[in-house]
């Protein structure tokens, strides 16, 4: 399914989680646990608010730092959101300096809060690990 532009401008990796948290129209409820065992493995990257409403923290060359919408309850064109992070720092010829330092912090941070995982068991209906062994959705 094709990304969309959420249309704002973000500054800060807050503003861009704080738009993509409204737009899905909930509290985080569970963390999201990354996936990808040679970037973050065992790493909380972001928050479910529902089974089929999360958001993430990501980072990759061509995009920068940017906050992954995904709602499976919108329309097709609507489920996956780009929150795109403005860079802060620029090279002398002007490109972005590109980073996942940031992001890096981000994902410990939010880990530290549910100790050094064990993640649970993974649950098929979500599509996530839930740490105490139960699906809350
Ligand atoms: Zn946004
Ligand atoms: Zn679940």
């Amino acid at each position: 399914m094709a990304e969309i532009d959420c249309g704002q401008q973000h500054l800060t990796i807050e503003d861009a989680i704080h738009h993509a948290r409204t737009n899905l129209g909930g509290n985080d409820v569970e963390p999201f646990w990354g996936g990808m065992a040679a970037i973050n493995p065992g790493r909380v990257v972001g928050y479910q608010v529902t089974s089929r409403r999360r958001w993430r923290l990501d980072f990759d060359p061509g995009k920068g730092v940017h906050v992954n919408e995904e709602n499976f309850d919108a329309p097709p064109s609507r489920q996956k959101v780009v929150h795109a992070v403005t860079p802060a720092a620029f090279d002398a010829s002007g490109r972005p300096i590109a980073s996942d330092m940031q992001v890096r912090l981000y994902w410990n941070k939010w880990t530290t809060r549910y100790g050094t995982p064990g993640r649970g068991i993974f649950c098929t209906q979500c599509d996530n690990w839930h740490i105490n062994g139960r699906c809350p959705f």
